[in-house]
């Protein structure tokens, strides 16, 4: 019977990494993570692509951004970021236009040269007939906020292809992810902080788990070895909520993106990372082209190819990757149950994107894993305080 570890972690993303970095150097425990693929890093795993050398993000373009002081320094400990700003173009019925909503697409949409204040007297004329507090869905809110014509051109189709569900039924919060500006500025993210790991995803999630008391078992699923560790070492899950309890209250739906990828024969396809495909007749979302997000290795990337990747959104069946919670009325009964299900389970804390179905960004998942481990973990093993997850870290 080998020795049990301190700590087991179900999951090697970056929920997972970032408590186990933690309990590892601060309190010195021994941990094991599990990781059911044949590498960790969870969704934010890259790899270099053999054909071009230009590195590929797995599971989708991933964009690091934050306004979070701690999050910012601690990722720093692991790798240093590119000064990379993430900036979106849309293309609408044969044009390219600047995203977000901003000053240039409003002019070039309308065929005006406004200036801030006649743009914000255009669109709180177009946007009139939904007052913002008094909206109840996306489809609402959107028109609440820029208007009829842009929510038309601009929301209305992409997300039909990105939800396949009536705008009117999804909630108004994905909407608001989105800026609206009356500059020029259109850099997709409002955050302090924003950059892509210089060495890439890969080296700093490996550097998060490379520490002499963390052992990473990889191609190795909790579910197989459960009665080694349950109710014997406390337990961090970061795997589907629903899975953990044998879905027995439902399964929790999800949407997942069909990566299709290739190498096109050329030196640019696109001349940027990402272009939205905003009308919907197009099948795919949008194009994702890998080689712009990192402009300074230029000269190691292989001539006259790239890596381009088309996005198709949709209903994720079992077995397909989940990426985004759909977050239905009935999905938020069932997770109420399975928080419920989850405070009663000993010696065993939910956590990260899957463990609580929240569409949580990278820097979301390490600041919630940072205060799990302020509010949980460290109190239970310097303390003794009981470890009962008090429901799905929320
Ligand atoms: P994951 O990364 O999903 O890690 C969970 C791990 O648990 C997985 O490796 C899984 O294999 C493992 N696991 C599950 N069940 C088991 C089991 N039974 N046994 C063993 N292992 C198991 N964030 C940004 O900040 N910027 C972006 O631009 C961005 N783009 C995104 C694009 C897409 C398409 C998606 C889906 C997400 C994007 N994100 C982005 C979010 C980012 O991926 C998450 O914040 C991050 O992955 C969350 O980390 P996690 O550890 O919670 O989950
Ligand atoms: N969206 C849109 N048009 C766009 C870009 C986004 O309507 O050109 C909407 C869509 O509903 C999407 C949401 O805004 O689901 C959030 O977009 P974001 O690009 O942040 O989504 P992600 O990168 O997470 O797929």
């Amino acid at each position: 019977q080998p020795q049990l570890p301190d700590l087991v972690i179900v999951g090697a993303g970056l929920f997972g990494l970032t408590v186990a970095e933690r309990c590892a150097e601060e309190l010195g425990l021994r941990v094991l993570i599990l990781e059911r693929r044949h590498h960790l890093g969870g969704n934010a795993y890259s790899e270099r692509d053999p054909e071009t050398n230009v590195e590929v993000h797995k599971y989708g373009a991933h964009l690091f951004h934050t306004s979070n002081q701690r999050v910012w320094d601690y990722a720093n400990r692991f790798t240093s970021f590119t000064d990379y700003k993430h900036r979106v173009f849309g293309k609408y019925q044969g044009q390219v236009y600047s995203l977000p909503l901003n000053l240039a697409l409003i002019n070039q949409f309308f065929g005006t040269s406004h200036t801030p204040d006649e743009a914000r007297a255009l669109i709180a004329e177009q946007s009139s007939e939904v007052a913002t507090e008094d909206a109840t869905n996306l489809e609402e809110k959107a028109i609440s906020l820029i208007g009829r014509p842009l929510y038309e051109a601009f929301i209305k189709g992409y997300t039909a292809k990105q939800w396949q569900t009536d705008p009117t039924e999804l909630s108004a919060d994905i909407i608001t992810r989105l800026p609206v500006r009356y500059t020029f500025e259109n850099g997709w993210f409002s955050d302090t902080y924003e950059g892509l790991p210089v060495d890439g995803y890969t080296a700093w999630l490996t550097k998060m788990a490379d520490h002499p008391n963390i052992e990473v078992r990889l191609e190795t699923d909790f579910f197989e070895v459960a009665d080694d560790y349950r109710g014997k070492v406390p337990i961090v899950y970061t795997g589907p909520v629903d899975e953990y309890f044998g879905n027995s209250e439902g399964r929790l739906s999800w949407r997942t993106v069909d990566l299709e990828e290739s190498v096109v024969e050329t030196d640019d396809f696109q001349g940027t990372g990402v272009v939205n495909y905003n009308d919907q007749e197009v099948p795919y979302t949008r194009i994702i082209e890998f080689k712009h997000f990192h402009p300074e290795r230029e000269k190691t990337h292989l001539p006259g190819k790239s890596v381009i990747v088309h996005e198709y959104s949709r209903f994720a069946q079992e077995g397909d990757e989940p990426y985004y919670p759909v977050n239905t009325a009935d999905d938020r009964a069932k997770l109420l149950k399975y928080r419920e299900l989850a405070k009663a389970e000993p010696m065993v804390l939910f956590g990260g994107r899957l463990g609580t179905y929240k569409y949580l960004d990278m820097h979301m998942a390490i600041g919630s894993a940072l205060s799990m481990y302020d509010n949980k973990l460290k109190p239970h093993f310097t303390e003794g305080a009981e470890l009962t997850s008090g429901g799905i870290d929320a």
